[in-house]
């Protein structure tokens, strides 16, 4: 349609999504905007976005598998594997073995975790001490407000979720680089990347001496005296615990127009958000509609929430099983006859750092949901490239749907290159393309998106759903 209104017709539409739109259309924009932002400001770990789409999910009226006996078409499901991952279906008309629409977003980000004994003290200043998770630059880091987000377990299976930095009235942590005064003669003359140090991203947490002035390490006795008090943990308990610093601040409008967002976590939150909210509309597919919320995307899709986990399988298993379909070799069939859409971010063009960039084949903001047919770098290594079939399948459901859309790829071809799940989905024998937001920034504390590349991703995704 938008084709034929176009002067030069034969050329791809280059232009910026903002033209054209309506004032109704940039409302709805915006409005879904300020819902996403709201979400990003709650989900920041991939434990929070399982828990907050699952109440998402509740109140549209999905339910757990494991309370229904069968499942009949229009049936709506979810299943939440470890609190960590989630897996969403909403039952078609056809069998299931006939094929899926899935989508799969990854909930993890990059982080600042910390290790298994990570409190110490030094100079009566008490420090944790921390592994990052994900690939970062570790010199972002430094100098801005963290959040700490956690899980502590107890032997006796106690499960103390800890979340402390997010309220205005909660006190903040913060990791302190060196003052430029004293920096010059070495660390100043570090490569970027040497620039602050894993073992250097130490984060200050106390510096008051308990009473007792017996004992040795009074700031660190200090703070476990407060844990303690409040949580009724001990420094053993830190073992058995997954304990993550995030940016405290919030996701906010960016630019004087407002077009765009400013947060941490979009990569992938803003996929995870507009698969949930797309599959919230569907009713009676043709073809079952799944959504994939999954962890460990980030350092590689392995481990048991991860991409590769058989746990999916095990999903689409008893979805076959409730449904009464289940026979020999129907999971494979089921694999063979789905296409998949491996929804994740992909980097914009920075003005900034144009030289690292191919012009004519990068994505830019607000120029749509993005189109990826191979990821990797030099050569296309370890990309799932998407078969020619399911790259005009997609443009078929997306131009139907109205939905804007670029082809892209991550940056010049000999400049590096990046992996997605893509071949996780496609060891299991289905089509898979990958499709997703593009965002300026990847893996820094604050990620740039643009608002209407973001409500294009949740028509893009619902429209495939019901495809
Ligand atoms: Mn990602
Ligand atoms: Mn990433």
């Amino acid at each position: 349609m938008i084709q034929k209104e176009r002067k030069n017709a034969l050329c791809r539409d280059k232009t910026s999504g903002w033209e054209k739109l309506n004032t109704e259309e940039k409302e709805k924009i915006f409005k879904f905007s300020d819902e996403y932002m709201n979400f990003l400001n709650q989900a920041k770990t991939e434990k929070e976005v399982v828990q907050i789409a699952k109440d998402i999910l509740q109140k549209n009226d999905f339910v757990d598998i494991h309370e229904k006996e069968t499942l009949q078409p229009g049936d709506k499901v979810f299943s939440i594997n470890r609190d960590r991952s989630l897996y969403i279906a909403v039952i078609g008309e056809e069998r299931i073995e006939n094929g899926l629409k899935i989508v799969a977003a990854h909930g993890d980000s990059p982080r600042i975790d910390l290790k298994q004994n990570p409190l110490y003290e030094e100079k009566e200043l008490a420090l944790l001490k921390t592994h990052y998770y994900g690939g970062i630059k570790e010199y972002q880091w430094p100098n801005i407000p963290l959040s700490i987000h956690g899980r502590i377990v107890k032997t006796n299976g106690e499960t103390i979720d800890i979340c402390i930095g997010e309220k205005a009235e909660e006190p903040i942590f913060t990791i302190s680089d060196l003052l430029i005064h004293l920096a010059e003669e070495e660390q100043m003359q570090r490569k970027l990347k040497e620039g602050v140090r894993g073992e250097e991203l130490n984060v200050l947490v106390g510096s008051i001496p308990c009473a007792d002035a017996t004992i040795e390490e009074r700031v660190k006795e200090n703070v476990l005296k407060l844990l303690y008090e409040k949580y009724g943990i001990t420094e053993m308990d830190f073992m058995s615990a997954e304990i993550e610093l995030v940016p405290a601040w919030k996701a906010r409008s960016l630019g004087f127009d407002e077009s765009m967002i400013a947060g941490y976590a979009q990569d992938d939150k803003v996929c995870c958000y507009t698969a949930l909210r797309g599959i919230l509309n569907v009713t009676h597919p043709k073809n079952t509609a799944v959504c994939v919320i999954i962890d460990k995307e980030e350092i590689g899709f392995v481990g048991v929430t991860g991409m590769y986990s058989k746990i999916f399988d095990t999903f689409i298993a008893n979805l076959l099983d409730k449904r009464k379909q289940n026979q020999p070799n129907a999971l494979e069939k089921t694999f063979s006859h789905s296409m998949a859409i491996s929804a994740d971010v992909e980097s914009a063009y920075n003005p900034s750092f144009s030289s690292n960039f191919e012009p004519y084949n990068t994505a830019y903001l607000g120029k749509g949901l993005t189109v990826v047919k191979y990821g990797g770098g030099e050569g296309k290594a370890n990309s799932s490239e998407a078969p020619a079939e399911v790259v005009a399948e997609l443009r078929r459901i997306y131009d139907e749907a109205g939905v804007k859309y670029q082809a892209c790829e991550l940056g010049k071809v000999d400049k590096g290159g990046g992996g997605t799940i893509a071949l996780t989905l496609a060891n299991r024998g289905m089509d898979v393309i990958d499709s997703g937001v593009p965002i300026m920034g990847m893996h820094a504390p604050y990620e740039i998106t643009s608002k209407f590349d973001v409500y294009q991703a949740y028509k893009g995704y619902e429209a495939f759903y019901q495809s």
